[in-house]
């Protein structure tokens, strides 16, 4: 028995390297943890089963060849927003319930050259937008530490699918925390990079200034593995931009922020206790913490569902039931041809976000909302520059509260827009932001997980690895 619980890219690594098992015999242990626990989590909206086992034969061969590299028969999730050639992408929609990708995405593209093994493609918030999977129009997915809630979205099945070993890490999209905030509500590891340091070619796109892939995983080592390996610049994607490794800095000398003002919005009593440990703990471990303030940051949820409703409503023009997707024809009349296959094809908080997004846009509003909302997201990135000249790294918690119950804010779409308060303003500002683990809190007879998010400068990811890996002690 492969003990996957404690298993890391490393660690896998090395036991493929030393012959404690093959490649195969992996591939085949995370296989049946999702024959086992598939049907109740609804996590995996399909299973590459033949071809993940034929990628981990070729990783085989290509440990005895010595041509192995660390991500090399590695079994990765895949969020079903992610282009892989001959496979169905849905992006959780009914729209795109049979589109086969014709291309691989960039990081597919870059996995498979790795080596990697691609086991399945995993359910999210239908085209990203949400915080629970509740928005899928293939069922919710259910929270591994207590089934009755969720796991947290709009990456819910990519991180439930690394919570319970089905897994060993995965890849989500972030465009307002869904690597993140699901990561804090399963209890692992979710990563936001910089804007830009990863190819969004391939990624169905929800909001293009905001989106990036992300890993999720179970420790900080990992996540900067996957990074390492699908990140770059790359010809088909003009916003990408290459690494930049200039300056490293030493751990002793990072002095910490802290949003005190900001903080106190609307946060349940046992995410501030366990917040406040964590600075204590850090503390202790020698870093200097620092009150910071970050004055326009309050405005980040309005901003954010004016910016990014309005880059749906343009990137999700392309689904007309004529070119992508599901087709239903309107009686010879292109225009009941649009109505028909995007009124059907749709689910009812996509249709809310692309109509929000067109009056945004719609002249006589576009000054009053969208050119506001881009001069006051000017005001949320100057806050940071000035932060960050007096501090290394920014701390605040990843959520408001614990994971939420299945249906509890259903109704009220307002309400799941607050969960995004902290994770938001580093797509807003196009930050790196990583969740990690930070506890948990005792809930009607379930232990439900908490996370802390870490935000640092540009293409300072090293200093998130850095002090991500010492609070975790990996
Ligand atoms: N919760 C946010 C939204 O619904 C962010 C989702 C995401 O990051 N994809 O838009």
């Amino acid at each position: 028995m492969i003990d996957l619980k404690n298993l890391t890219i490393k660690k896998a690594h090395e036991s493929i390297k030393n012959g404690d098992f093959t490649a195969v015999e992996l591939t085949e242990a995370y296989l049946e943890v999702i024959k086992q626990k598939n049907s109740e989590l609804n996590i995996y909206l399909e299973v590459f089963e033949n071809d993940a086992l034929k990628q981990a034969e070729e990783a085989n061969q290509r440990f005895k060849d010595g041509t192995a590299v660390e991500m090399t028969g590695i079994p990765v999730a895949l969020k079903d927003n992610i282009l892989y050639e001959a496979h169905v992408a849905s992006a959780g929609s009914k729209i795109l319930e049979n589109y086969i990708a014709t291309y691989d995405s960039t990081v597919v593209k870059k996995l498979k050259t790795a080596g990697a093994v691609i086991l399945g493609r995993t359910n999210m918030d239908e085209f990203a937008m949400g915080v629970s999977t509740e928005n899928s129009a293939f069922g919710v997915t259910k929270n591994p530490h207590d089934t009755k809630r969720v796991p947290g979205g709009s990456s819910g099945g990519s991180t439930a699918a690394v919570a319970i070993n089905s897994a060993l890490v995965a890849l989500g999209s972030d465009t307002g925390g869904s690597c993140r905030q699901p990561a804090a509500f399963c209890g692992v590891v979710g990563f936001k990079p910089t804007y830009g340091s990863i190819s969004r070619h391939g990624l169905i796109a929800m909001g293009s200034s905001l989106d990036i892939i992300g890993p999720i995983t179970n420790s900080v080592s990992d996540a900067e593995v996957l990074f390492n390996t699908i990140k770059g610049e790359d010809a088909m994607d003009s916003t990408s931009i290459s690494q930049n490794t200039e300056n490293k800095k030493q751990s002793s000398k990072m002095v910490i922020g802290i949003p005190r003002e900001f903080l106190s919005i609307g946060v349940d009593e046992r995410i501030l206790s366990n917040f406040n440990e964590s600075v204590s703990k850090l503390e202790s471990m020698g870093y200097e913490i620092k009150d910071i303030k970050l004055p326009n940051v309050k405005y980040t949820v309005p901003v954010y569902y004016i910016i990014s409703p309005a880059e749906v409503s343009s990137n999700l023009a392309r689904f007309d039931g004529i070119k992508y997707g599901l087709h239903i024809d309107g009686g010879g009349n292109l225009l009941e041809d649009y109505l028909k296959s995007r009124g059907s094809g749709f689910g009812p908080e996509v249709k809310r976000r692309i109509i929000l997004g067109t009056y945004v846009l719609s002249s006589g509003y576009h000054d009053a909302y969208y050119n506001k909302a881009m001069a006051v997201r000017e005001l949320i990135t100057e806050d940071y520059r000035k932060a960050f000249e007096e501090v290394d790294v920014i701390l605040t918690p990843t959520t408001t509260g614990p994971a939420f119950k299945i249906g509890e804010k259903v109704n009220d779409p307002v309400k799941m827009y607050l969960e995004d308060i902290f994770t938001g303003p580093a797509n807003i500002a196009g930050l790196p932001a990583i969740s990690v683990p930070s506890g948990f809190v005792d809930e009607e007879g379930s232990k439900l997980p908490l996370g802390i998010q870490f935000i640092a400068r540009h293409q300072r990811e090293d200093m998130l690895f850095e002090i991500g890996k010492k609070f975790l002690n990996e």
